[in-house]
């Protein structure tokens, strides 16, 4: 599944944000040994969905080329870690897990390290140099450098494409569109994913095809900014590339995130509205609840605006899962402004937030301006937001007591609950022995919290053990 990236089109405050293809360290002997069987690869990845998806991506041209992808790492030849620029929090996240394999690396000789994702473009070749076991830095958009390279050393080891194990996996992201041309004042993607750029209709049904030819069920269509999504081919917009979607036999969901409240057209709310499988669910993020510091933050909408949005979002689809993302402590944010946004929760009730401090990025506009809300100020303000949407989590979740939800069972708990997720996005549990992996389930949700829901379906028959997924569904955070 190979998406169609464009390089950044690089704003003067970012002119060292430059698009780079492949980095490597230059040194006198070949660092790989003949190995005697395929290559092995640990991959490690961390960021946004987005990231979760170059990872697939990675994974499959890397077995194509005859390497063995996601070996775990003691068994692994070369580690490539897949990165995330987007707060400093993330950059320090990867540095730490860098510094776990340095000695993984020194263990044994011939074993390589590279680096691609957002850190990758926003810091470029200056990594060779800040990290000196770290052998290749590329631009996962412009892999083709980097599998070449690969082919070329290691090519007494390679033996044609490596089938890559059958995967039980019942729901998959989608790339439909790269890129974000927003130019948000505190945002490093636009610089780091480039311009947008979408795959034709025919490419992504193709792909939805044979994700359910695999026994995926459940499809996520993605982008940082989904739904400017447009078919360079027919100029289809987002609401009739799900028509297409909805449209492959055998798919049971479709969500798509992340969209922009500039986008939000009625054509997408009676998408989803009419489509069976898409469901009932928005992430839009709104980032702040005050006009002021929306300006400043460059989102070109209001907050009135945005409400009006969510309104007309609501009227439309029944039983709506909202979701969104919010900054606190953005540069200048005074206590009237944070008001604003706890206000902003308050009206709104999201199902889930996605609550973070601002990260100060450079090369963007925002890094010009002082970095003003003291850290502790941020702190208070985040853990403020938090329990808040704690609270209003666990009532939105209370509401659905005694009412039917769909189940997609994902697998089975250690305890032999069974796990998997509603049509909202929530978490829910069913009893042991109620319900197999890959099964729906219409069950009565029984109890909440502001994590998850319990509910009963008649039907017994449990065997495998599994890991109940993250719960994205009541609220999350970042520092
Ligand atoms: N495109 C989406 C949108 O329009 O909101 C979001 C994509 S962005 C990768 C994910 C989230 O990261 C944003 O919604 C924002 O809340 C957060 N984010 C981006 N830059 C940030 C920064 N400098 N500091 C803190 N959070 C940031
Ligand atoms: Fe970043 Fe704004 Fe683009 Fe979202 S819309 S990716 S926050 S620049």
């Amino acid at each position: 599944m190979r998406v169609v990236k464009p390089l950044a089109l690089l704003s003067p405050d970012a002119a060292h944000l430059r698009p780079l293809q492949m980095a490597e360290r230059t040194r006198r002997e070949p660092i790989v040994p003949v190995l005697g069987r395929p290559p092995r690869v640990h991959l490690w990845h961390i960021g946004c969905q987005m990231n979760d998806a170059d990872r697939e991506d990675l994974a499959e041209q890397l077995a194509d080329i005859g390497f063995v992808p996601e070996v775990a790492l003691e068994d692994a030849d070369l580690a490539v870690l897949i990165t995330c620029a987007v707060r400093q929090n993330a950059e320090q996240k990867v540095y730490g897990k860098f510094k776990e394999l340095v000695p993984w690396k020194q263990r044994r000789r011939g074993r390589a390290i590279a680096l691609t994702g957002c850190m990758g473009v926003e810091h470029g070749s200056a990594l060779l140099d800040r990290l000196p076991e770290l052998d290749y830095v590329f631009d996962v958009r412009e892999s083709d450098g980097f599998m070449a390279k690969l082919q070329a050393l290691y090519a007494a080891d390679l033996d044609g494409a490596v089938a890559l194990p059958a995967s039980d996996r019942l729901s998959a992201y989608v790339p439909v569109i790269g890129g974000c041309n927003e130019m948000c004042t505190y945002c490093i993607v636009p610089f780091v994913r480039g311009r947008e750029s979408s795959r034709t209709v025919e490419q992504v049904v193709e792909d939805v095809r044979a994700l359910v030819s695999r026994g995926v069920r459940e499809v996520t269509l993605l982008g940082q900014n989904v739904n400017s999504y447009r078919c360079p081919r027919s100029g289809a917009g987002l609401p009739e590339l799900m028509h297409a979607v909805d449209a492959v036999e055998g798919l049971a969901r479709m969500r798509f995130l992340t969209s922009h409240p500039r986008n939000a057209s009625p054509g997408l709310f009676e998408a989803m509205r009419d489509l069976g499988t898409a469901c009932e669910q928005l992430h839009l993020p709104v980032q702040a609840g005050d006009d002021e510091l929306l300006r400043r933050m460059r989102r070109v909408y209001t907050v009135e605006h945005y409400l009006d949005i969510i309104g007309r979002a609501r009227a439309a689809v029944p039983d709506l899962a909202l979701t969104t993302d919010i900054i606190v402590g953005f540069s200048g944010e005074t206590e009237a402004e944070f008001l604003g946004t706890e206000k902003l929760m308050r009206d709104v009730r999201f199902d889930t937030v996605h609550l973070a401090a601002y990260s100060v990025r450079p090369g963007t506009a925002a890094a010009r301006r002082p970095d003003d809300v003291p850290r502790e100020e941020k702190k208070r303000r985040l853990n403020h937001l938090l329990a808040l949407q704690r609270e209003i989590a666990q009532e939105r979740n209370a509401a659905w007591v005694g009412r039917e939800v769909e189940v997609l069972v994902e697998g089975l708990a250690e305890d032999g609950r069974a796990y998997g997720r509603t049509r909202q996005g929530k978490v829910a549990h069913l009893p042991a022995g109620a319900a197999q992996p890959g099964e729906l389930h219409r069950a009565t949700v029984q109890a909440a919290s502001a994590w998850q829901l319990d509910a009963v379906c008649p039907r017994a028959d449990a065997r495998r053990g599994g890991t109940p997924p993250r719960h994205h569904s009541a609220l999350e955070y970042a520092e």
